[in-house]
């Protein structure tokens, strides 16, 4: 197959790369970059989908940046990365002649509401009710299909937790502090920390790509829930580092340290968390090569 990805020079798009050209399929990136092997997103807006057979959307300014201040211009690139690169693509998608089997968006757990006690599978309903969840909407609403063209091309929303590699994402910044011995529990420690292996994520976007065998695709997006069948809460995410790295973890950082760095309208992600299941990525049948922590986290550190 050829599949185009969105944002595929970041940390999920290069692990999704190497798997898919390991099956044989080509990949294209679009970047805000022109570059061999990728075309710009301007390119895509005034040339159209190139041919494909799949495509995926990955693109999205970094949510947890140390680099950039939490601030309106920071907020307006949040959303304008995803839900304009996602509606670039959509729309590229319907205009085009032959439009992909299999469109895929990668968007967040953020959509369900932090609860201690709550259990979110991909059938849950939800509203908005804060800065992230409503990011999440316009994001899923901007990967809409027409009606026509969802008669064709099957739509696909997967929503990570804490995407975990050696390669980027929240471990690259967590890493050098435990490893110094400087790692501790976010916030009460209590709150779910829904997270996901990179490869393990990239495996679930593979399947989405894979064209149905029979059933016509539906109108309306299917959901798979991107997180590990464990449930953790951060606490025993702090422990299991900890002990994988040999270094103590006594260091509690409070929740309002984390919401004065980082602003607490996205220390959230970190201080509060969901407990997702991933009801019909299990009932899929995908298997997961990294199911629980400390099988995911020897891998990383090792
Ligand atoms: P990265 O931070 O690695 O970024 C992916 C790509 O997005 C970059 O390589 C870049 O491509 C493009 N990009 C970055 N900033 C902008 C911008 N301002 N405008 C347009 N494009 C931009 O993301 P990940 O690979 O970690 O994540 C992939 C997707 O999954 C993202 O949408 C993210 O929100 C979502 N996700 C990730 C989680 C995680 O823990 N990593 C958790 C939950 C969801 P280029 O430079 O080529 O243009």
């Amino acid at each position: 197959m050829r599949i185009l990805i969105g944002g595929g020079s970041g940390f999920v798009g290069r692990e999704l790369t190497r798997l898919l050209r390991d099956k044989g399929h080509e990949v294209t990136l679009i970047s805000r970059q022109p570059g061999p092997g990728k075309i710009t997103w301007g390119e895509l807006e005034s040339q159209g989908l190139p041919p494909c057979e799949g495509a995926v959307n990955l693109a999205g300014e970094n949510l947890i940046n140390p680099l950039r201040w939490w601030n309106e211009s920071y907020k307006k690139d949040l959303f304008s990365s995803r839900v304009d690169t996602t509606k670039a693509l959509s729309q590229a998608i319907a205009a085009s002649s032959s439009p992909p089997h299999s469109w895929v968006l990668v968007s967040g757990v953020a959509c369900y509401k932090p609860s201690l006690t709550a259990q979110y599978t991909e059938d849950s309903e939800w509203t908005p009710f804060d800065l992230l969840s409503r990011l999440v909407k316009e994001w899923e609403a901007a990967a809409l299909l027409p009606e026509n063209v969802a008669k064709t091309t099957k739509q696909v929303i997967i929503r990570p937790g804490a995407v975990l590699g050696r390669d980027g994402g929240a471990m690259k910044q967590m890493l050098l502090p435990f490893w110094l011995g400087l790692g501790g529990t976010l916030g009460s420690g209590r709150q779910p920390f829904p997270w996901i292996h990179v490869s393990d994520l990239a495996g679930i976007i593979v399947r989405a790509l894979e064209p149905l065998a029979d059933t016509p695709p539906s109108s309306s997006p299917q959901v798979f829930n991107g997180v590990a069948p464990a449930l953790n809460t951060n606490y025993e995410f702090t422990k299991e580092l900890g002990r994988v790295l040999r270094r103590p973890t006594i260091l509690p950082v409070p929740g309002f340290v984390m919401n004065a760095l980082l602003g607490s309208e996205r220390a959230v992600i970190l201080t509060q968390g969901q407990k997702v299941i991933p009801k019909r990525t299990l009932e899929s049948g995908f298997q997961y090569n990294y199911p629980d922590l400390t099988s995911a986290l020897k891998e990383i550190v090792n």
